[in-house]
């Protein structure tokens, strides 16, 4: 049984042979994708002892060592060009460190594998690099989950360019389309998190221009 967040990144998932999770700690993930028929195969990386322990314990356990490899490495790393790995997820860490993660195995993104992400924070940052490399968003998911909300999204590779808007990189452009109940709540919360912050600021006594300009700015964008 998954949790609500990683439900919604499992559901962005195409059918297809190989996987590598990224950063794959318990390895919930893949064994779901391979229980469910979704994936044939799948590598489940770590660069971290205890979460790769982990992994290997959920394939024992879960008797998947004939489909499901972990592997101890940084990044994209684990993947070998004889993995023919047709998708990568990477879950629940920051947007900075996801992009970084993919930056620097670019050279492992030849074949162009369907990407499967969902950064905890800093959506925006992942959504830019995506775009700057002919990545484009082909599905996207938000969910509430013990307290957070969350927003993962599919990106497949594209002859063409990728350009998309400020507001877009920000708020996800198919979820700006759909407009989803989840999405509005969202941002209806952090409007009155932006608002609360501007009132306080707004009676400070030291008159704190720049960041009132800069709160004003955001709470315009999500109006
Ligand atoms: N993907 C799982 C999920 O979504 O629940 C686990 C997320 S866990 C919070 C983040 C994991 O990423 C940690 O186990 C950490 O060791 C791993 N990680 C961080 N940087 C990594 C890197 N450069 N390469 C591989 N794994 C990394």
């Amino acid at each position: 049984h998954l949790s609500k967040r990683m439900q919604a990144v499992a559901d962005l998932v195409p059918k297809s042979d190989t996987v590598a999770d990224i950063g794959s700690d318990h390895a919930y993930l893949p064994a779901y994708l391979l229980e469910q028929g979704i994936v044939k195969r799948a590598i489940a990386g770590e660069v971290v002892k205890g979460p790769f322990e982990n992994a290997q314990s959920e394939i024992i356990n879960q008797n998947l060592s004939d489909q499901m490899e972990a592997r101890m490495g940084d990044g994209l790393d684990v993947i070998e060009s004889d993995d023919l790995v047709n998708t990568i997820t990477i879950a629940g860490m920051g947007g900075e460190l996801i992009t970084d993660i993919l930056e620097r195995g670019k050279a492992k993104l030849t074949m162009h594998p369907v990407l499967v992400l969902q950064a905890n924070v800093d959506e925006n940052t992942v959504r830019k690099w995506l775009a700057n490399h002919q990545y484009e968003i082909t599905g996207e998911n938000i969910v509430y989950d013990a307290g957070h909300y969350y927003e993962m999204f599919r990106a497949e590779y594209v002859e063409h360019k990728i350009s998309y808007s400020h507001e877009e990189l920000d708020f996800g452009p198919l979820l700006l389309k759909e407009k989803s109940d989840v999405f509005k709540a969202k941002w209806n919360n952090k409007l009155s998190k932006n608002q609360f912050i501007l009132d306080k600021l707004l009676i400070s006594k030291s008159h704190p221009i720049e960041k009132i300009k800069k709160i004003k700015t955001t709470i315009t964008e999500i109006e």
